[in-house]
């Protein structure tokens, strides 16, 4: 399926055809920006191509946390969340990000369990575990930022 859309550049006011599920061919084919014309957005990433990268991001385990205190701390903050509802007066409605699963294609029974909670230490961690292994084989990570200058790693 594809999805296109006249979109009108936010610099130059020129009309340009938005490819919104992507270039055509596939990872080919023009920059195809949601805001900038062709011409544009050549001239941007031309200008962006002489800064370099400075930090890049990656999920890193840790083991300050375990999957159940992540279990535990995000059943803790669903309760609370609901308990303010109630006293409010409101309906109870979570909101939170949402994690993708893995899938075993072999098992079906068997699934993955993952989620973001934000821990007592302010950062977000991201929990994964299957359940035919249980939470305490799954994993526990971090966003993090390394510089790439000094190799510096620090929360993202
Ligand atoms: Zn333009």
């Amino acid at each position: 399926m594809t999805t296109h859309r006249q979109s009108r550049c936010i610099h130059c006011q020129v009309k340009y055809r938005y490819q919104a599920s992507g270039p055509i061919p596939p990872g080919g084919g023009r920059s195809n920006w949601g805001h900038f014309c062709d011409t544009c957005s050549d001239a941007i990433s031309e200008a962006l191509s002489a800064i370099p990268r400075r930090f890049e991001n990656s999920w890193e385990k840790v083991k300050s946390w375990s999957v159940q205190d992540c279990l535990d701390h995000e059943a803790k903050l669903l309760e609370e969340a609901k308990a303010k509802a109630k006293e409010e007066g409101r309906p109870f409605l979570p909101i939170h990000r949402v994690a993708s699963p893995l899938f075993d294609l072999q098992d079906s029974s068997n699934h993955n369990r993952t989620n973001y909670v934000k821990m007592p230490d302010g950062l977000t961690y991201l929990y994964s575990y299957w359940t035919k292994e249980g939470p305490e084989k799954g994993s526990v990570r971090v966003e993090m930022e390394k510089n790439l200058e000094t190799g510096e790693m620090r929360p993202w």
